[in-house]
């Protein structure tokens, strides 16, 4: 099925409630909400769909019920695997399996769920282009004007959903290029493997992650239907050789698991924008979603999450500004405060997370055996359950409740042993 919509006639001529530039997670949620609310929008990206993505493709539960507020549940066809647990193998290489009664998300492949939820758009109201790179931005009295290889186009607002490379943002003057201090980076590869295989060897509803000798970053390997995601990340700047670190890995994989995996073709990947609140995400008619903005967890390089959220909250945003006919970069500031309440302590904290992590593996690796309470808490991070800068900001009365918790489950396992 195409998603495109035939709009060519209006071209020069009509003028769009809200432009979207970039139909990832973010610009297709952004696109979603406010079609629902019936304004006239245009979503644009560059590449044909449906596109290739370099991503593991981990969706946590909080990204699956964030995409249920925009009405969007993802059915069996998308859903890779279903997840039930988190597989943490530290230097000593012995693994701590942490499972769950509930599911803790699923893995996807990103070309099939992008694609989707452009669908969704679509299905919503919105008009989508693809195969249409915006080139130029210009701000005129009443609107803005994109240029793009295909043509020029009209709106009142415009959201920029354009990833890590980010046009619009530095049209709207918002950003130059990332600073590396601020940025994480991933790379992977896609291998095939027979299902059967796969099924056989490995537990395909647990995210594998290694805590090796990886500057703070880690290897992790993510089961899909007939293939795994294998990748490297961390934070950019301490990671060199990537590539060379990624085959290792991939052997020392192969080594523990039993399965054949082939020597690594295309090994693909890009920088984890992780700026976040510390530039401004709005201008004059101009709202940034998305990588666009910034919003990655350098740590556990999750971004999809923050992709669906700042998409709805800019969404919102927008409806409301074209209701109120007010574009200023200062009318449109709720939707900063708004994201920065949200998920703004989470990001800023998450660098400091790695260095904590990777500063205390031996010893952390050792804690997480013995005490059985810590697992849950490592499991709702890895699965964006918890808020883990909560317990950073409070970090005896976290370390309290878990020690607490634990007694308590050793002694009522004790008292029901006798
Ligand atoms: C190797 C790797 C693994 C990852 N794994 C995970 C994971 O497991 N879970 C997770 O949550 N996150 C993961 N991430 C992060 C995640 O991929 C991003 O945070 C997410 O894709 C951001 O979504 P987005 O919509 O903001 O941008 P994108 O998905 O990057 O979409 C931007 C879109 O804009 C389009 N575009 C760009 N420029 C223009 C232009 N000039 N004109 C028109 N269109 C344009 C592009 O074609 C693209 O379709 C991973 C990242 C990498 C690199």
């Amino acid at each position: 099925m195409t998603t495109t919509s035939h709009i060519r006639s209006v071209r020069y001529v009509k003028t769009f409630d809200v432009i979207v530039v970039g139909a990832g997670p973010a610009g297709s949620t952004a696109a979603n909400v406010c079609a629902k609310a019936g304004l006239d929008v245009l979503l644009l990206d560059k590449a044909v769909f449906p596109r290739v993505k370099p991503c593991a493709g981990a969706l946590s539960v909080r990204t699956l019920r964030l995409l249920r507020v925009t009405g969007v549940h993802l059915p069996n066809s998308i859903i890779e695997r279903e997840l039930f647990g988190i597989q943490l193998i530290g230097p000593d290489l012995k693994p701590v399996d942490i499972y769950s009664n509930s599911s803790l998300g699923c893995t996807i492949i990103r070309s099939r769920f992008d694609h989707y939820l452009v669908q969704k758009a679509v299905d919503a109201g919105a008009k989508f282009l693809d195969g249409h790179r915006v080139n130029n931005i210009e701000w005129q009295k009443s609107h803005i004007s994109c240029h793009t290889n295909q043509g020029r186009f009209k709106g009142r607002l415009l959201i920029g959903a354009d990833g890590i490379g980010g046009r619009v943002a530095r049209a709207a003057g918002l950003r130059g290029s990332f600073d590396p201090g601020n940025t994480g980076i991933a790379i992977e590869a896609d291998v095939l493997i027979p299902q059967e295989e796969l099924e056989n060897k490995i537990n395909t509803n647990l995210l594998a992650l290694y805590f090796l000798n990886i500057p703070l970053g880690y290897a992790w390997a993510f089961p899909r239907r007939t293939s795994l995601s294998l990748g490297i990340g961390g934070v950019a700047n301490e990671l060199k050789g990537l590539p060379r670190l990624l085959h290792i890995f991939a052997r020392l994989y192969a080594r523990q698991t039993g399965l054949h995996i082939p020597p690594l073709r295309k090994i693909v990947g890009h920088p984890l924008p992780a700026t976040g609140f510390k530039q401004p995400l709005v201008a004059n008619r101009v709202l940034l979603v998305g990588d666009a903005a910034g919003f990655v967890d350098v740590f556990t390089g999750q971004g999809i999450c923050y992709a669906v959220e700042s998409g709805i909250l800019a969404g919102r945003t927008v409806i409301k500004a074209i209701h109120n006919q007010t574009f200023s970069g200062a009318a449109l500031t709720s939707y900063s405060k708004i994201a920065q309440r949200r998920f703004g302590e989470e990001l800023r904290v998450s660098r400091s997370v790695a260095m904590i992590i990777h500063n205390h593996l031996y010893g952390g690796f050792r804690l997480l055996r013995h005490i059985r309470s810590l697992n849950r808490f490592v499991q709702d991070i890895a699965t964006g359950q918890t808020d883990y800068y909560r317990f950073l900001r409070n970090p005896l009365k976290s370390l309290g409740k878990t020690l607490i918790a634990e007694i308590r489950a050793r002694f009522t396992c004790q008292r029901g042993l006798r």
